[in-house]
This record gives C-alpha cells, structure tokens and sequence, in this order.
C-alpha cells in the first residue's frame, strides 16, 4: 500500500537554502501515514561519503500496525499489515 504524498510548502529563505546546501544534499519525501495523524518519512542522503537512503514510520499507531517493505528498494517500499 501507498499513501499520500505531502507537498511542502516552498517558503524557506535563501539564507536557509545556503545553509543546508553547504552541510548536505539531502531529498526528503513526506507521506501522509494510513491514520492521518503522522508521516511516513523518506530519505535520500546524497552527501559525497556518507549515502544513506532510509524510510521510516513517523506514526506511534502505524509503526505498530503496519511495516515498511524495502524489497523493491526504498524508493519503491510498501506498507504492508503486520
Ligand atoms: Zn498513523
């Protein structure tokens, strides 16, 4: 199963784009969790020596529920019910 994707408002200052740029490049995909009421959070770390590509369950009642399946790779994962 897959959820919503939450689109994030656009309204950082240049300053906060500077700063986030010179310590990392990170990608990060907000989804609406099954419940509602937290996130399901994707992330892509592209910074040169330190690649980590991580989703996890930001929900104290879906991280109980349900698991993430990587098997087609995060970028593809699955909720499915424990
Ligand atoms: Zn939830």
């Amino acid at each position: 199963m897959r959820t919503k994707l939450i689109e994030k408002p656009s309204s950082r200052s240049p300053k906060d784009i500077d700063i986030d740029n010179m310590c990392s490049d990170v990608e990060v995909l907000e989804y609406e969790c099954p419940c509602g009421k937290g996130k399901i959070v994707e992330e892509h770390d592209y910074t040169p020596g330190f690649r980590e590509h991580d989703v996890n369950i930001l929900c104290n009642s879906c991280s109980k529920k349900y698991t993430l399946d990587l098997k087609k790779g995060v970028r593809n994962w699955e909720l499915i019910e424990k």
